[in-house]
């Protein structure tokens, strides 16, 4: 589990306006003190372009190029709630879609190793100089499909999947441990629901819950 090193200095405004954040979050339903107290460190404007930073707090999804987003962060905080709450060991999580790799930071201040992969891989090596420059160092990444999931360091504790398969492929389910979660927001680009998947022994316990838009999952890789 990691701590965020401050960095660059944050301003006044934006620390007011990440804990406004987190008011908002905790209004809307987010109770796992855990995921919120992590929310109030990870510093989101590091993740967005500078002439997006001042809408960084803004409980919204943002532009990261490539035609993808950060993820909206209270859905960051509900998924995030979705892996951990009620938990005693948070170890390794597998992460697919980096992305900026906010999602990332949250989950690597939470897990004790986060395996992290992005099918675009100018986006993973932004992201990786972010989270280096934060000093967050438990995290691996690759340059891969995930699809496939990381089948060399399985099994995990946790997935989480950020982009949208039609329905969460067998070979992850596979990849969970006993007990294991993994949440996916499921279905097509206008018809998707965040769906936890619990696994026992050989069952598979699925939960469907709110609706939500993320980009599709896509196969293969670019650069
Ligand atoms: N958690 C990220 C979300 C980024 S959007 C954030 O907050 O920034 C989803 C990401 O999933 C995109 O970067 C996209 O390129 C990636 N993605 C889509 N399909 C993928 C796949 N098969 N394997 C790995 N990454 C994938």
């Amino acid at each position: 589990m990691m701590s965020i090193a401050s960095g660059r200095e944050i301003g006044f405004t934006s620390r007011r306006t990440q804990l406004r954040l987190v008011s908002q979050l905790r209004a809307q339903g987010i109770s796992d003190e855990t995921v919120l107290t992590t929310i109030a460190q990870v510093p989101r404007h590091r993740f967005v372009e500078e002439a997006l930073q001042s809408r960084a707090y803004e409980d919204t999804a943002l532009p990261i190029g490539r035609q993808q987003t950060i993820s909206q962060p209270y859905i960051v905080a509900l998924m995030t709630q979705q892996l951990v709450n009620g938990r005693a060991h948070m170890g390794k999580v597998l992460e697919i879609g980096t992305g900026c790799g906010y999602q990332t930071a949250v989950l690597a201040t939470l897990f004790s190793r986060v395996y992290t992969i992005e099918r675009i891989g100018s986006l993973l090596e932004t992201a990786r100089q972010t989270l280096q420059n934060l000093g967050v160092y438990n995290v691996s990444y690759r340059h891969a499909d995930g699809t496939k999931g990381w089948p060399g360091r399985a099994p995990f504790d946790s997935i989480i999947i950020t982009a949208a398969p039609g329905t969460v492929p067998r070979g992850l389910l596979d990849q969970l441990g006993d007990g294991g979660r993994l949440i996916a927001p499921e279905g097509d680009r206008y018809n998707q629901h965040l769906t936890r998947v619990v696994r026992q022994g050989q069952r598979f316990r699925r939960e469907i819950s709110t609706p939500v838009v993320f980009v599709p999952m896509l196969s293969g890789t670019e650069e």
